[in-house]
């Protein structure tokens, strides 16, 4: 906050300075104080496309770290969908194994029921084989009790054959059918053995992108702060820009003011006036009026009025006078200034090359520059200004474009 103090006190000195240097011919006083100004606008101007540039990469900073956390965001989300498949994948594999135990299991109860109807037959098989064997031997008459004659007794004993026949049908059928209910009980282990490794690697899938995810949210955590601290940085940049650019603003203003103090010098040539870019006569901006001239920052009430015409259009003077500043302006670019006596000032801004020295004596039509678009300018154009007795007035009041 130095340098506006610093601007303010060296115009109070200059106005003692200007007054004495224009009440006399020479304006080397008027040089020394303007090379004092001009130095500092120099490094206001410096200072303020320094931060301009530091703004520019906060900037492109903080939007390269919000696109870094948007990639890795939606990497996240990527990997929850993944998660939350394998998640209902798994569920489903549990199921499948628990459907899969219950008909294991229900084939075992078969299995069970199918051996005990085994043991149960071969008991009885075993028993009737017992009983024939003993027949057979010939010494337990005495359990054929109920035989009463031969006849009988060979029926009894054939029919004890043909049972016996029979039982072992039977028991090989039934073992057999044992056989073909423990290979389906093992295929069916089989079928869960393989839902089991299935289900295993799911889950291992699972805790991979589980730590994945666990890696890349810490990732996201720094890089969202990553992001935070290049906004803080941003923001700092923008007010130091802001700062800067007052700043520089304040200098030229200051600058500005000692190159347009009006040296009221004497009247030179007839009065007579002509347009200052002949055949050019549309404005693109007419005296007074309120322009955005920087972002965020607006020019009230504009100053002249902005005549486009092609770069390189020669500028003619529009009314004899003195040449009185000629310089490099920021704001008004390659600026010539032409005192005319009588407190008439006109002001020939933008250009691409000043034709026109300090000093020089210049008469109506005459060459003083070429249209251009230095300084704060958007385009190819003329700034025309006119000051009477330092006031700003309508160009318009005083010649008609033609
Ligand atoms: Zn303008």
């Amino acid at each position: 906050m130095q340098h506006p103090k610093r601007l303010r006190a060296a115009c109070a000195v200059l106005a003692a300075v200007c007054a004495i240097s224009f009440a006399g011919s020479g304006n080397w006083v008027f040089a020394d104080e303007a090379s004092d100004l001009a130095q500092q606008l120099q490094q206001a101007q410096q200072d303020k496309e320094q931060a301009e540039k530091e703004l520019e990469q906060a900037k492109e900073t903080t939007e390269h770290e919000k696109q870094v956390s948007q990639q890795l965001k939606n990497n996240e989300q990527t990997l929850r969908n993944q998660i939350s498949s394998l998640v209902g994948q798994i569920s489903t594999k549990n199921e499948e194994i628990a459907q899969k135990q219950n008909e294991i299991a229900q084939k075992q109860a078969e299995i069970d029921q199918q051996q005990a109807e085994i043991d149960q037959r071969w008991d009885n098989f075993k028993e009737r084989v017992a009983a024939m064997q003993v027949m057979q031997s010939g010494g337990t008459i005495a359990m054929l009790g109920q035989v009463t004659d031969l006849t009988s007794f060979l029926t009894f004993a054939d029919n004890l054959q043909q049972i016996s026949k029979y039982d072992n049908q039977v028991l090989e059928e039934m073992a057999a059918q044992k056989a073909i209910l423990e290979e389906l009980r093992t295929e069916l282990e089989i079928q869960q053995t393989e839902l089991e490794t299935q289900k295993l690697n799911l889950e291992n899938q699972k805790s991979q992108l589980d730590a994945t995810k666990a890696a890349l949210s810490q990732q996201i955590q720094q890089q969202d702060e990553k992001v935070s601290e290049a906004s803080a940085n941003e923001q700092a940049a923008k007010a130091e820009y802001e700062a800067a650019y007052a700043i520089w603003k304040q200098a030229q203003e200051e600058f500005d003011r000692l190159a347009q103090s009006n040296p009221g010098s004497e009247v030179i040539g007839d009065g007579t006036r002509m347009w200052p870019l002949p055949g050019y006569t549309s404005l693109s901006s007419y005296f007074g009026e309120d322009r955005e001239i920087w972002p965020g920052y607006w020019d009230y009430g504009h100053g002249g009025v902005d005549i486009p015409a092609p770069a390189g259009t020669p500028i003619h003077v529009f009314q004899s006078g003195t040449v009185y500043s000629s310089y490099l302006s920021a704001s008004y670019g390659n600026v010539v200034m032409v005192d005319h006596g009588n407190g008439l000032v006109s002001i020939y801004a933008h250009m691409t090359a000043r034709l026109a020295s300090v000093g020089q004596v210049v008469n109506v039509g005459d060459v003083i520059g070429t249209v251009g678009s230095t300084g704060q300018s958007s385009g190819n154009h003329l700034h025309f200004e006119m000051r009477q007795n330092g006031v700003r007035v309508n160009p318009l009041n005083y010649i008609s474009p033609s």
